[in-house]
């Protein structure tokens, strides 16, 4: 029998892992503080630590004096250079493959998602594996890959990703057999609201526009899955009872409303102009159709995320992407927003560097799970 010797282990790995997350999220923290923390003992957390170091993933950052009697005590700091991971997303419009530390992007491949896969994801094989090699002294942990659609996180199953990948695609077993790392595979957005993770926060909304919309919803560290893992489908929620037809079969879904291929459609019907996207956030203030048609979205997903907050009760929703990135637009969501009634039942902000998150995503879920436990 071995099964005690396993738990034995696999608790032993839990407060390793534990005891990383702690510094991941506090900072600098001394081993009679982190054994506060942590309820372990003094001498397991030195036991920890020394496992630790001897990894290179904690070092010594200096000296703090605490208490009346002045005890110095050593300051620990996890090393977030020592860990890599590749990061893959894949969204309907752009993947993004990238090589990161905990906390830089050391390389970041763009490619346009319908050519990057036309022949089957060979050429992506060939792109994670280039960038793996740049991972160097570092401990490689694998590869993250964040997908649109709907994913089954456990079998690294893409389910739908409506149109980029076979429905029922084992994509992270394909990879990994072109590749030789090992890969996990999660839902795009739930993977940027993770790459969040290690702020102070840790209930909250992410609110992701473009080029479609959706959702992930983190209580208490975790990502709320639902019954089949599709909770946070707030895209997919019906704010028209039999309105315009929506990609995933329904009608009068929020993102038949607010898509970019929505709003780029609906300006050119107005106006008999086609412009780009970017364009007609640009004219959001001094073009009177892309005010009306924008002012309609911004209203629409105050609504929906008004809604959802209500339910749900975040400490804060994060928006990112789209219609978010413009300052002119995220203050008439904030605006609309109270006009509902919803204002100063939660907090509103944006993430900020819409771009990293993309980066970062992948690879920060893999790290995360085999790194840090959570
Ligand atoms: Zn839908």
């Amino acid at each position: 029998m071995t099964g005690g010797t396993r738990s034995l282990k696999g608790l032993r790995r839990g407060n390793k892992e534990a005891v990383l997350f702690l510094l991941l999220r506090e900072g600098e923290m001394s081993r009679v503080r982190i054994a506060a923390n942590t309820g372990l003992t003094t001498a397991s957390v030195t036991q920890l630590v020394k496992e630790l170091m001897s990894e290179g993933l904690v070092t010594e950052s200096g000296e703090v004096a605490r208490g009346a009697a002045g005890r110095r005590e050593t300051l620990l700091r996890f090393e977030g250079d020592r860990i890599a991971a590749v990061g893959v997303n894949v969204e309907s419009d752009l993947t993004h493959v990238s090589l990161c530390t905990w906390g830089e992007v050391l390389a970041e491949e763009i490619y346009p998602t319908p050519e990057f896969f036309a022949h089957g994801i060979d050429r992506l094989g060939e792109r994670v594996k280039a960038l793996a090699a740049g991972c160097g002294k570092r401990r490689c942990v694998g590869t993250g890959v964040a997908v649109a659609g709907i994913a089954d996180e456990k079998n690294g199953v893409s389910v739908k990703s409506y149109g980029i990948f076979p429905d029922g695609y084992p994509l992270a077993e394909e990879l990994s057999r072109r590749t030789g790392l090992e890969t996990a595979l999660i839902n795009n957005v739930r993977a940027q609201a993770r790459a969040l993770i290690a702020g102070k926060e840790d209930s909250f909304m992410l609110v992701k526009h473009a080029p479609g919309i959706g959702c992930a919803v983190i209580s208490d560290l975790s990502v709320v899955a639902g019954a089949a893992g599709r909770a946070g489908e707030i895209g997919h929620t019906v704010v028209r009872e039999g309105g315009e037809p929506c990609r995933c079969g329904k009608r009068g879904c929020l993102e038949a409303y607010v898509s970019e291929k929505h709003i780029k459609a609906l300006y050119l019907s107005k106006t008999g102009v086609e412009l780009p996207i970017e364009e007609i956030y640009d004219r959001y203030g001094s073009d009177d159709a892309a005010e009306e048609i924008l002012e309609e979205c911004v209203r629409l997903i105050a609504l929906s995320v008004g809604n959802a907050a209500m339910l749900l009760n975040p400490v804060r929703v994060l928006t990112t992407g789209g219609i978010f990135s413009r300052t002119a637009l995220f203050d008439a969501l904030c605006k609309a927003v109270d006009r509902a009634g919803f204002g100063g039942a939660f907090a509103l902000s944006r993430v900020g560097d819409d771009a990293k998150l993309k980066a970062f995503s992948g690879a920060r879920h893999i790290m995360l799970e085999r790194v840090f436990g959570v």
